[in-house]
């Protein structure tokens, strides 16, 4: 989708260099102690488009853990072994003003996909005979969207968050005690925690987006590996929610459907475009990468890559 190559780069450039101006704000995140020991400085910038093109500048081969990036991908999978309906008769559509890991949106249902209480929820969707069958398929979904090899399980990061959970522990046992679903309230968690803990670069994570950009057909074949129906659910709930209590602000300035994760990195979607990552590990209050959002924010406006306008 460049269509004069060398103007489109040097537009890059520019915005990465303008976006840089916010690395001294933010911090990493360490609630999750093994997050700590990321290099507050990496920074990476991924940019694939529909036609297979692909921009990369910085620590794009750098492997990081996908953190609630995975919700998009959960609710790929959620939405492939159940019914639309099955779906959101679990958790809602609606964005919340409360922090990622509230236990206060859940009355009786979560209030959306990519909340925690929403994926843990959704992770309780996810079919196979146990634990480790859902997570390999879960893990091979990854594989296979991103077509990559390099995908792996970052144990530290897994361990880590498993022996300091006890807000995500506190949710997917209040679901439980809410019928919400009726699995051991562990091995949800665990399932979830998992995801989180898989280790990609920026480059990778960006081919998902150009998938999802691409309505879901694969770049060269045309081949379609996720459906419509969850290509269209999946970006407007990234519209919607997928910055956490920013994400109406955030859609606002940026108009980009969007995932971030607590590791620092944002996935961005403009259909029939380009799939876009940013890798950048100090975090704004809400938990989304300070240089990130606004590198999204200077890209959009740059290349013209608003949804809207
Ligand atoms: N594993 C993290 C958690 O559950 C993911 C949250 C995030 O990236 N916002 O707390």
């Amino acid at each position: 989708m460049f269509t004069n190559k060398e103007k489109t780069i040097k537009i890059i450039e520019k915005s990465i260099e303008k976006s840089l101006v916010y690395s001294n704000e933010g911090e990493v995140a360490s609630y999750i102690p093994e997050l700590a020991n990321v290099n507050p400085t990496d920074f990476a910038l991924s940019i694939v488009y529909v036609d297979g093109q692909e921009y990369k500048f910085g620590d794009y081969n750098k492997i990081f853990s996908i953190q609630s990036i995975s919700k998009v991908i959960l609710l790929i999978m959620a939405l492939n072994d159940n019914s639309i309906n099955e779906v959101f008769e679990k958790v809602d559509t609606e964005p919340t003003k409360y922090k990622f890991n509230s236990l206060i949106p859940i009355d009786n249902i979560a209030a959306n996909p990519f909340i925690n209480a929403g994926a843990i929820t959704i992770s309780s969707l996810i079919k196979g005979k146990d634990l480790n069958e859902k997570f390999n398929r879960t893990f091979d979904k990854i594989k296979k969207l991103s077509n990559s090899d390099k995908i792996s399980f970052l144990e530290e990061i897994y361990k880590s968050e498993m022996d300091t959970t006890d807000v995500n522990r506190s949710i997917s046992y209040y679901l439980r005690s809410k019928k919400i679903f009726s699995l051991d309230a562990e091995e949800v968690l665990d399932l979830y925690i998992r995801n989180c803990s898989i280790g990609i670069n920026s480059t990778d994570l960006a081919h998902i987006g150009a998938l999802l950009a691409n309505g879901g057909k694969d770049l060269e074949s045309g081949v379609e590996i996720i459906s419509k129906d969850s290509v269209r659910i999946v970006l407007s709930q990234m519209a919607s929610c997928g910055m956490y209590e920013e994400s109406g602000r955030f859609l606002l300035e940026v108009g980009i459907p969007s995932k971030s994760g607590v590791s620092g990195a944002i996935l961005g979607v403009v259909p029939g475009k380009c799939g876009i990552c940013v890798y950048s590990p100090k975090l704004d209050k809400s938990g989304n990468s300070v240089v990130g959002k606004n590198l999204l924010k200077i890209l959009s406006n740059d290349l013209d890559l608003n949804i809207f306008v």
